[in-house]
């Protein structure tokens, strides 16, 4: 009898030897051996790890110790040869179909699976669904067996992940035509929402979820002021760090001047963007890869599926656009565990530049929705918080605090004993009714008689006007850390609306005291802030009726570069 039954094969050891056996490993991170067993019980799953977590031995395990066929969807082909290029040298049966083959190799691989020769079939979403190859997928069914489905980059079905493709929204027909085949899905996004989206765009059956923590502890996050002398400091750091690194710039003029400007350095910098023609592209990419080339300066074109593990640093010389981007993107420092550096220049030039782009965009929805993304990465520059948590706090994940490895941790700001205030503002919010979004509570708070506050009647709340002794700059400070420290919560579709939980209820109970970092300078006027922002805005104007368009341009192009068939169409 070929393969082995699942219940051999969850005995104690079975697992860990096929491990071994398969890919050498001696162990299981955590997570995958619960994962492995429920893929071998046929149940649907839904996984979300970091990058770099394990995901691919999550469904590639479980389709070599069981009959037939696991077909695995993968947006990039990229990704797609490169995985089975690392499978095949590992000596396991797999192979992909894409528009990359011939005709004839196409065929010849197909034969291939119908013999039973393959394992594990990697294939891009569009060419899945084709009316050609669907009738394949049933000989496959009826001749060998399609033991599972695995859909990797999940989010891509999702139009609140980061990546929508709308090819992926036709999976749904995989669970039509096959219902009886056993789905999984995984994704590095970690919003519950998108999670959501998942679960009901793939029809997933009563999914096992597991939901690894988004941690990455061998980071070091760290914020700086934009200035002039912010080149000089890139520099500086690149110089001082042994490895090699990535520097994510806004648009693509910018990625050409920045790489311009550090080969003139003699530092080995290598430009990549969509703007760029694909063979300088991926020849660019094998530079890097192959550390022929110390840096790469790219756009947020680079990145997606790109297995460097020895990344010593990622730098964002210009704001990303949300704290997702930030995430996933920091995040590809530092896949072997070891110390690596992120560090982001936080301008307010920068934000004018993304404020247009997202003036540009048509959808009144996905407006909102970026603007309250800007919003909460402004926020997480501009906080005193230990951004680990912060980060966390963004996927749902309870970070304690002070992880002694970002620079609020390690140079932290006084902190102060703000429990009374909490009090007062979190009363505030109970009084709204967890109706409206901070600065109204402010309002409120400082009994201020505008037209909101008089047409909902709040001037006559017990809380009205208590809050006089503080500046709305202050209170603004008290409600992000109360967001950051998860004794708030702010709803996250667009509307930015504050609820109160369990952690509210306990300041408002007096069972818990909070406390705040409170910046050593004083906390800015909104009217120094504002000339500040004037001045440095008029600054980068002229820099910026350059920029838009291409930014426009490349924010429209490039996810979509390097991707699977649907390229083409392009
Ligand atoms: P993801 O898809 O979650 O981003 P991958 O599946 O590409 O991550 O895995 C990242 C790296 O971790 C790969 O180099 C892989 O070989 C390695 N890896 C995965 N599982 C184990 C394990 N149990 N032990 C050692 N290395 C592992
Ligand atoms: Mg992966």
């Amino acid at each position: 009898m070929s393969g082995i039954s699942p219940l051999n094969a969850t005995a104690p050891n079975q697992l860990e030897r096929s491990l071994k056996h398969f890919f050498g490993h001696d162990s299981f991170r955590p997570g995958q051996r619960e994962i492995v067993e429920a893929a071998l019980q046929n149940r649907d799953l839904l996984i979300v790890m970091p990058t770099g977590g394990g995901k691919s031995l999550c469904f590639q395990l479980p389709a070599l110790m069981r009959k037939g066929v696991t077909v695995v969807v993968s947006p990039l082909i990229a990704l797609m040869q490169d995985q089975v290029e690392s499978l095949k040298n590992n000596g396991i049966a797999c192979t992909f179909l894409n528009s990359t083959l011939s005709w004839e190799e196409s065929r010849s691989r197909e034969t291939a699976i119908l013999q039973g020769q393959i394992k594990l079939l990697y294939v891009a979403p569009e060419r899945l669904l084709s009316e050609r190859f669907l009738p394949f997928m049933d000989m496959v069914r009826a001749q060998v067996g399609i033991c599972g489905f695995a859909i990797d980059e999940a989010h891509c079905v999702s139009e609140w992940g980061h990546d929508f493709r709308p090819e992926y929204r036709q999976m749904q027909l995989l669970r039509q035509r096959y219902p009886e085949i056993p789905m999984m899905a995984l994704t590095a996004t970690a919003t519950d929402r998108v999670r959501q989206d998942i679960t009901q765009q793939l029809a997933l059956r009563d999914p096992k979820i597991h939901i690894a923590s988004f941690n990455r502890p061998n980071l070091y996050y760290e914020v700086r002021q934009k200035t002039k002398q912010s080149y000089r400091e890139l520099v500086k750091l690149i110089r001082e760090s042994k490895g090699s690194g990535i520097i994510y710039c806004l648009s693509r003029r910018r990625v050409d001047e920045i790489a311009y400007k550090l080969q003139r350095e003699g530092i080995d910098a290598i430009p990549y963007h969509a703007g760029m023609n694909d063979q300088e592209r991926s020849s660019n990419q094998t530079r890097f890869i192959r550390d022929d080339a110390q840096v790469i300066v790219a756009t947020i074109a680079f990145g997606m599926g790109i297995n460097k593990p020895d990344v010593r640093f990622v730098v964002h010389y210009d704001l990303p656009r949300n704290i997702e981007g930030y995430y996933q993107e920091s995040g590809r420092a530092g896949r072997d565990g070891e110390p690596a550096n992120c560090t982001m220049f936080f301008g307010y030039g920068d934000i004018k530049t993304i404020e247009y782009i997202i003036d540009q965009k048509t959808d009144v929805d996905e407006q909102r929705i970026a603007r309250q993304q800007l919003r909460q990465i402004i926020n997480y520059s501009e906080s005193t918080v230990c951004r680990r948590t912060i980060q966390l706090g963004y996927f749902g994940e309870r970070f304690p605090g002070n992880c002694e490895n970002c620079d609020n941790c390690r140079n932290p700001n006084p902190t102060e004993d703000w429990t009374i205030e909490a009090m007062k503002f979190l009363s505030c919010v109970a009084r709204c009714k967890e109706r409206f979004g901070m600065n109204h509570i402010i309002d409120v708070l400082r009994g201020s008689k505008n037209q909101k506050v008089l047409k909902y009647g709040h001037e006559t709340l017990s809380t009205y006007g208590i809050g006089l002794d503080k500046t709305a700059d202050e209170w603004k400070m008290l409600a992000r850390s109360l967001i950051h420290q998860g004794l708030v919560e702010e709803t996250t579709d667009g509307y930015s609306v504050l609820k109160l939980n369990e952690g509210s209820w306990e300041v408002m109970r007096k069972q818990r005291q909070v406390f705040i970092a409170v910046p050593k300078a004083p906390v800015n006027t909104d009217m120094t802030d504002r000339d500040r922002k004037k001045a440095e805005v008029e600054m980068l104007l002229d820099r910026l009726r350059s920029l838009r368009k291409e930014i426009a341009d490349e924010q429209s192009v490039a996810p979509y570069m390097v991707f699977a068939d649907s390229t083409l169409k392009l």
